[in-house]
């Protein structure tokens, strides 16, 4: 009788402890597979948006044979097709690669004046007080310019993402209202997920978008909230077909 009582304060004791360390503040970031696995051609999905949407309501990634970019906000989910068109996404629709928390903001600062995206990186860069761990940030304004893109959707055999950005779409926008969703992850995590900043833009009335480029800022807000929980699940898919190449490079063609 003693013992299994004993047990059970053990593991008692062991689910407090962790859950202590799962409540360390700011949030929990969720994705599926790993950025190098995405370069490497993996673009079938094994996560369906409706599993996705219990890990949170903001975020950005692709959609199933990478048909085009993917962002998330206040729970809804779209997809930015390389066609330009915006479309909610279903509860069914699979994805290869997504990225996602419950975004609450834990500050929040008035960005005036003409700010160029490099000027913006660096605003944001002082709103993180950690270069350890990965942040989420959310920037409501109007838009001087904004460069986005979206990628084709693919067939197998699958290529090397970087070839696949040689056929994305580019779209250009002139003053525009909307909101970039992002994430800014340290270099350590290289292999996993983008490293600095990855945003993906909508606009407010829900018809354009896209992984933005370029933009110019004419004002806005940004938030951020601290994460340094990483979840990750990891492909079942075997390894990539393709070869892997030189990443770094690779992520620099496709992210910039
Ligand atoms: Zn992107």
């Amino acid at each position: 009788m003693h013992i299994p009582i004993l047990r059970l304060v053990v593991a008692c004791v062991v689910a407090i402890v962790t859950a202590g360390c799962a409540q360390r503040p700011g949030g929990v970031v969720f994705q599926n597979s790993t950025i190098d696995a995405l370069l490497d051609g993996n673009y079938d999905g094994e996560v369906s948006f409706e599993q996705l949407r219990r890990h949170g309501d903001f975020g950005l990634g692709t959609l199933n044979e990478l048909d085009g970019e993917m962002l998330a906000l206040g729970g809804e989910f779209y997809q930015i097709r390389s066609d330009g068109l915006v479309i909610p996404v279903a509860g069914e629709t699979l994805t290869p690669f997504g990225v996602v928390t419950f975004f609450r903001p834990e500050a929040s600062h008035e960005i005036a004046g003409a700010t160029t995206f490099k000027e913006l990186q660096a605003r944001l860069d002082s709103m993180r007080p950690s270069d350890g761990h990965a942040y989420a940030f959310r920037v409501d304004g109007r838009f001087a310019s904004l460069r986005a893109r979206s990628v084709p959707r693919q067939n197998r055999p699958y290529a090397r993402l970087a070839e696949v950005v040689k056929g994305q779409s580019v779209f250009e926008m002139a003053d525009v209202e909307g909101t970039l969703v992002g994430f800014w992850y340290p270099e350590s995590m290289r292999h996993v997920n983008v490293p600095g900043y990855h945003f993906h833009f909508i606009t407010t009335d829900r018809t354009a978008g896209g992984h933005v480029l370029d933009l110019t800022l004419a004002s806005g807000r940004a938030s951020v909230q601290s994460l340094p929980t990483v979840q990750i699940a990891l492909p079942h898919h075997p390894p990539a077909t393709q070869p892997a190449g030189d990443r770094s490079d690779e992520l620099e063609q496709v992210e910039k």
